[in-house]
């Protein structure tokens, strides 16, 4: 029978043959010594390795191989993504240092002294913030991969509800207020395991003062005159397209 075999390297790179993620009744190399093979909805299985791609295949960075993959395929790759990172950090136990060996499909357990673990998902905003129905807020990250121009986002810290930290990343990166915050949809993000939490908000009031640390460029855009936006899967691109294709709501 033959499988779906999500093989990445440590780089967060995805093995692919001439047609995608390979399917087929082996993996194309074997799983290392000391790495786990994680089996995972139907017929997908998922492991780490490190060495070269053998002839017909390559490696490429998941990001970059989304244009190669269907959505229902790219999701599946999101979660053998985060399982194989899992997989690489946690390798010894927290608490003790013993060595950590699959206990179910999503966790791992210290063979010394029983602590299991299951992957940590990093949670994260991202916010379409709106004036009046023709503007939006794009702004240019140093650390975006790329020129487009992207939505306000950041890491939910301890001791912090989702909303609080929409306002204070928004506050943080842009000295603005919003008002009106509406939840719209969350997703994986799998660079390396974050889970996007996706929100649309009114501007209410401030200018902009960008955190220059953080943010190269900020402004107002007009909907007819958007710059390079961000590509699919992204959440930032759904919420933009959302907000293009549902004036009424806004
Ligand atoms: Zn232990």
């Amino acid at each position: 029978m033959n499988h779906h075999w999500f093989i990445f390297n440590q780089k967060n790179e995805i093995l692919l043959d001439g047609s995608g993620v390979p399917f087929m009744e082996n993996a194309p190399v074997e799983c290392p010594e000391g790495n786990h093979i994680f089996e995972f909805g139907e017929n997908s299985f998922c492991f780490l390795y490190n060495g070269d791609a053998p002839q017909g295949f390559s490696f490429l960075w998941l990001r970059k191989a989304n244009s190669k993959l269907s959505p229902e395929v790219w999701y599946k790759a999101a979660k053998a993504s985060e399982l194989v990172y899992f997989d690489s950090v946690y390798r010894f136990c927290p608490q003790c240092g013993g060595k950590m060996e699959i206990s179910s499909p999503i966790s791992k357990k210290c063979v010394s002294c029983g602590n299991e673990i299951w992957p940590r998902i990093n949670p994260a905003i991202i916010v379409l913030i709106y004036r009046g129905k023709d503007e939006i807020l794009l702004s240019h990250a140093h650390n975006f991969k790329g020129t487009f121009y992207g939505l306000t986002a950041g890491f939910l810290e301890t001791g912090e509800s989702l909303e609080e930290c929409v306002v204070r990343e928004v506050m943080e990166e842009t000295s603005l207020k919003i008002k009106n915050l509406r939840y719209f949809a969350s997703q994986p993000w799998p660079y390396p395991s974050q889970e996007m939490f996706g929100f649309f908000a009114e501007y209410e009031s401030g200018e902009i003062h960008i955190q220059e640390e953080e943010i190269a460029d900020c402004r107002w855009f007009n909907r007819n005159a958007l710059p390079e936006i961000p590509p699919h899967p992204s959440m930032a691109r759904k919420l933009i397209d959302y907000w293009l294709d549902h004036r009424e709501e806004f």
